[in-house]
C-alpha cells in the first residue's frame, strides 16, 4: 500500500457536508437506462417500468426527501450503452436533476468506469481489456471490461464526466474502478489473470519494470506478481485521480466519490486493483459497497455461527483512509437477489454505520419483488420502510453534533497487517477477521490501528503478522500474537496452492464456468441453483465466527474484565468514543428483536440514554439495564 501516486486536488469539502447526520444519501439507479440495464444484466428479467420512471419525477423524489429524509441521491448518467442508445439516459438525467435539487437533494452522477455494453456502435470497439490469450473478459452479461490505457476509452470517460458536470450535478460518482481481468481466490489459491494483457499494457509494465505481466498470479511466493499488482493498483488510482482532476477543472465545486467495492472483506487489491488508502486521497467521500448488511445467525442452525456486520469493514477502513469521510452501502445477498429490506434492517445498518463513524448509503435500487420483478425503494408500497429510514435520518440530523470531534476510545486494538494482508490473504485474513469477530461477538469494543501513533489509550494490542521492527511499544501495552495462540495457527497452503499445474487446470475450468455463466441462460440457472454464486461471489467467509473453543483461547488472553462491560443474549455492537469530557457508549442490537442488555461500569457514573427508538432518560450508578430495540447511545461522565 503506502502512498499512492495521487494527491488531493480539490481540497476538503465544506465542513459538514459529508458528516454523520448531515449526509443522508440514497443509491438510486432508475430511469430508462436502468430498465434497459436490468433486462440485459439479468437476461430479460421483468422490470417494473412505471416505478423506474416515477423515481425521476416529483412523486418519487418527494417520497425520498420527505418520508426518508434523504438529501443526496446517486443517479445514473452512464451505464455504458453505445451513445445512439444512451442519449436517452443522458436526457433523463438532465431532466431528473432539477427535480431532485429543488427538493433539497444533491445529486451524484454515475460514470461506469471499467466496462461497456457490447452492442451497436460499441460492438466493433477494440478497447476491451484482454486476458492472457487476447480474449475479452465479461462483466455480467453482454458487457466487457475495458482497457484503461486505450486512448479512445479514456476520451469516452472524459466525455461522460463532462456531461455530468455540464448538466449541473453536485458530484461525480465513479463506479467499478476495476482494472481488466479479475483473479479469484478459491480453494486456498489464486486463479486466473489480473488486469489487461493488451500490447499497450504489457509495454507499459515492461517500461516501468523491465518485466512481463505474469499470466498466473502468486502474490505470496512471487515478487514479480507483487510488483505487477502494485503497478496495477497505482494505474487504477492514477486514472481515477486524472478524471477527478478533470471534473474539478470543469467545476471547482464538484464533489468526487467512487465505489471502493468491498475493499476490506475481500482481497480487492488483488482482484480489482483497489488500493483503499490511495483512493481515499482522490475522493471527497469514500463509498464502500459490500455484503455486510447486519444479520445474525445463531448456533441452533446448521453450520457455523455467523454474524454479518459492517463494523469490521468500517473500523478497518477508518484506520486506512485518514480524514476522508466514510460511507457504506451494504447488501444482503446481492444485486438481483434482495427484496426491499425491512425498516428495522435499514435502521440497524444506519445505526451501525453512525456508531462506527460512518454514513449509510441507503440502498434504494436493484431490489426484486417476490416474483423476481425489479423494483425500487420509491415504489408506493414501501412507505413503511421509507418512514423507518426517515425516523433514523431525522434523529441523526438533529444530533449531528454528537458525531463530530470525537476520539475512538476502545482499549483493545487490532493491528492492520498492511500489504501482508493481500500478499498472504489465505493465511492472514482468517486470523484478522476471526479475531475481530471473536471480540465483536463477546461485546468487547476494539479498533483497528496502523501505526504506533494510533495507540493512544490502547491497553491491549493484537497482531496477526509480525510487528514492524522499528516499533517501540510502551511496556504497559499487553501484546498478543494471535497466530501463536492454540487453534489459531494459519492454515497451511492448500492442495491447489502447492500444485501449480493443477491450479492452472482448475483456473481454466473456473474461467470457462465464469464465461458460460454470463453467456448462457441455462448455465446461469444451473450455477445459481447450486448456490455457487452466493457462496463464491457474495458470501464472505470472514463473517463466520471461529469455533467456540478457538474463540475461548483468544478471550482468555485478552483477559480481565473490561469496563464498561455489556451483558447480552445475542450480539450487540459496542462502540466507545470520547468527546471532550464526555464518554459515549454506542449500542446496536444485531438481533431480529429487542433484547435487554445490562451495562456495568467500573465506578459510579451519571449520564443520559438517547435513542431513536425511545424517549431519552437519565441514569446514575454502577449499572444500567435497558431494553435495546435497535440503537441506544449512552453519554456519561
Ligand atoms: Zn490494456
Amino acid at each position: 500500500m503506502g502512498e499512492g501516486p495521487a494527491d488531493r486536488v480539490g481540497g476538503s469539502p465544506p465542513a459538514p457536508l459529508f458528516a454523520i447526520g448531515h449526509h443522508r444519501p440514497v443509491y438510486l439507479w432508475a430511469g430508462p437506462g436502468t430498465i434497459r440495464m436490468n433486462r440485459l444484466k439479468f437476461m430479460d428479467a421483468p422490470v417494473d417500468e412505471s416505478v423506474h420512471l416515477e423515481a425521476h419525477t416529483l412523486t418519487g423524489v418527494t417520497r425520498l426527501a420527505r418520508a426518508a429524509s434523504c438529501n443526496w441521491a446517486y443517479l445514473t448518467y452512464n451505464w455504458g450503452f453505445p451513445p445512439e442508445v444512451e442519449r436517452e439516459d443522458w436526457e433523463a438525467f438532465r431532466q431528473a436533476l432539477p427535480v431532485y435539487q429543488a427538493a433539497g437533494i444533491r445529486v451524484f452522477g454515475y460514470v461506469q468506469l471499467s466496462n461497456y455494453v457490447v452492442a451497436g456502435t460499441y460492438a466493433a470497439k477494440d478497447w476491451y481489456a484482454q486476458d492472457p490469450r487476447g480474449r475479452p473478459f465479461y462483466y455480467y452479461t453482454g458487457r466487457y471490461m475495458s482497457c484503461w490505457r486505450h486512448p479512445d476509452w479514456r476520451d469516452h470517460l472524459r466525455q461522460m464526466v463532462w456531461g455530468i458536470v455540464q448538466a449541473g450535478a453536485d458530484g461525480v460518482f465513479f463506479d467499478n474502478p476495476w482494472h481488466g481481468t479479475q483473479p479469484q481466490y478459491s480453494a486456498g489459491a489464486w486463479m486466473g489473470s489480473a488486469g489487461c494483457y493488451c500490447p499497450s499494457c504489457r509495454e507499459a509494465f515492461r517500461e516501468a519494470t523491465g518485466l512481463e505481466i505474469p499470466r498466473q498470479l502468486d502474490p505470496e511466493g512471487d515478487e514479480r506478481s507483487r510488483q505487477y499488482l502494485r503497478w496495477r493498483a497505482d494505474e487504477v488510482t492514477t486514472t481515477l485521480a486524472e478524471l477527478a482532476a478533470y471534473a474539478r477543472e470543469l467545476n471547482p465545486e464538484i464533489l468526487i466519490s467512487a465505489n471502493d467495492f468491498d475493499a476490506v472483506m475481500r482481497p480487492s487489491y488483488v482482484t480489482y486493483g483497489i488500493d483503499l488508502e490511495a483512493l481515499a486521497k482522490v475522493q471527497d467521500v469514500i463509498m464502500i459497497e459490500d455484503y455486510g448488511l447486519p444479520a445474525w445467525r445463531g448456533g441452533q442452525q446448521a453450520g457455523p455461527e455467523r454474524l454479518v456486520n459492517n463494523a469490521l469493514t468500517l473500523r478497518t477502513a477508518r484506520a486506512l483512509i485518514g480524514e476522508t469521510p466514510l460511507s457504506v452501502d451494504p447488501y444482503d445477498k446481492g444485486i438481483g437477489f434482495d427484496r426491499v429490506y425491512s425498516g428495522r434492517r435499514f435502521q440497524q445498518a444506519i445505526a451501525e454505520a453512525a456508531a462506527c463513524g460512518a454514513t449509510l448509503v441507503v440502498k434504494g435500487t436493484e431490489f426484486v419483488e417476490a416474483d423476481g420483478t425489479f423494483t425500487l425503494l420509491t415504489a408506493e408500497q414501501y412507505g413503511e420502510e421509507r418512514e423507518a429510514i426517515g425516523v433514523y435520518h431525522r434523529w441523526l440530523s438533529e444530533r449531528a453534533g454528537l458525531y463530530t470531534d470525537r476520539e475512538p476510545a476502545a482499549e483493545v486494538a487490532l493491528l492492520h497487517p498492511g500489504a501482508a494482508l493481500w500478499e498472504r490473504w489465505g493465511a492472514l485474513a482468517p486470523l484478522y477477521f476471526g479475531a475481530g469477530q471473536t471480540l465483536l461477538r463477546a461485546g468487547i469494543p476494539w479498533r483497528t490501528v496502523r501505526s504506533a501513533a494510533d495507540l493512544v489509550g490502547v491497553t491491549t494490542l493484537l497482531h496477526v503478522a509480525p510487528l514492524p521492527e522499528e516499533w517501540q511499544l510502551p511496556e504497559e501495552i499487553a501484546l498478543i500474537d494471535v497466530s501463536a495462540l492454540p487453534g489459531w495457527a494459519p492454515a497451511p497452503p492448500s492442495f491447489l496452492a502447492r500444485h501449480p499445474r493443477l491450479r492452472a487446470l482448475a483456473a481454466g475450468f473456473l474461467g470457462a464456468a465464469y464465461r458460460a455463466y454470463f453467456r448462457y441462460r441455462w448455465a446461469r440457472a444451473l450455477i445459481d441453483r447450486s448456490g455457487l454464486t452466493e457462496r463464491h461471489f457474495m458470501r464472505s467467509p470472514g463473517f463466520d465466527l471461529p469455533p467456540e473453543a478457538q474463540r475461548a483461547t483468544l478471550l482468555e488472553v485478552v483477559g480481565a474484565v473490561r469496563f464498561p462491560r455489556v451483558e447480552m443474549e445475542t450480539p450487540v455492537l459496542v462502540e466507545p468514543w470520547r468527546q471532550g469530557e464526555q464518554r459515549q457508549f454506542h449500542l446496536v442490537n444485531y438481533a431480529e428483536s429487542p433484547q435487554t442488555v445490562r451495562v456495568i461500569f467500573a465506578e459510579s457514573v451519571r449520564g443520559e440514554v438517547l435513542s431513536p427508538d425511545a424517549a431519552p432518560f437519565t441514569f446514575s450508578g454502577t449499572e444500567l439495564a435497558l431494553s435495546l430495540d435497535v440503537y441506544a447511545l449512552l453519554i456519561y461522565r
